[in-house]
C-alpha cells in the first residue's frame, strides 16, 4: 500500500491543488477540503507511508518540530484556544486516505464534534503488566 502513489503524494506534487499552509523539505500542510471546523488543517509528511510506524527518523523528527509551529498558526488565524490533533491508521481508525496525516481540529464550546474517549474502565494491573513485558521487549529491539 506505502509504493502506491496517493491523494496526497499528488496534492504535494501540485498535481491537485490545495490550500497550502505550509511547506518544508520534509513536511506539507495544506486546509483540508471538507473541514470538521474552521481552520481544520492537514499536516503531512512528503515521504509517503500510510502509518505512523512506518515513518523514518528523519521524517518523523522534521514533522514534529512543524506540528506545534502549524498548530500556532492554526490558533493565530482562527482565534480558537482549544483544538484536537487527531491522527488515524488503518481502516478500523477511520484512515480513509493511507498517507500519513495529521488533522489539526479548532475546537469552541458546544461546537457538536465528538472527538471523545467513552471508554473508563480501570487498566487492571495483571494486563498493564503484560503489556509492559512486551512493549519493553519491542522498544529494546529499537535503534
Ligand atoms: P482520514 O479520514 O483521517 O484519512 O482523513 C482524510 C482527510 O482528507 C479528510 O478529512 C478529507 O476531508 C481530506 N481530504 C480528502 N481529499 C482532500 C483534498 N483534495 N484536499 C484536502 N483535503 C482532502
Amino acid at each position: 500500500m506505502s509504493d502506491e502513489v496517493t491523494l496526497f503524494d499528488k496534492i504535494i506534487r501540485g498535481e491537485i491543488p490545495s490550500h497550502k499552509v505550509y511547506e518544508d523539505d520534509h513536511v506539507y500542510a495544506f486546509l483540508d477540503i471538507a473541514p470538521q471546523s474552521d481552520g481544520h488543517t492537514l499536516v503531512v509528511p512528503k515521504e509517503s507511508k500510510a502509518y505512523l510506524h512506518e515513518l523514518s527518523d528523519d521524517a518523523a523528527a522534521a514533522l514534529g518540530r512543524a506540528l506545534p509551529r502549524i498548530c500556532r498558526a492554526v490558533l493565530r488565524a482562527t482565534g480558537a484556544t482549544s483544538y484536537n490533533v487527531l491522527q488515524s491508521n488503518g481502516a478500523a481508525s477511520g484512515q480513509t486516505v493511507f498517507h500519513i496525516h495529521f488533522h489539526i481540529i479548532p475546537r469552541i464550546e458546544a461546537d457538536g464534534l465528538e472527538f471523545r474517549f467513552r471508554r473508563h474502565e480501570a487498566l487492571a494491573p495483571e494486563r498493564a503488566a503484560e503489556l509492559l513485558t512486551k512493549m519493553h521487549g519491542a522498544l529494546s529491539g529499537e535503534s
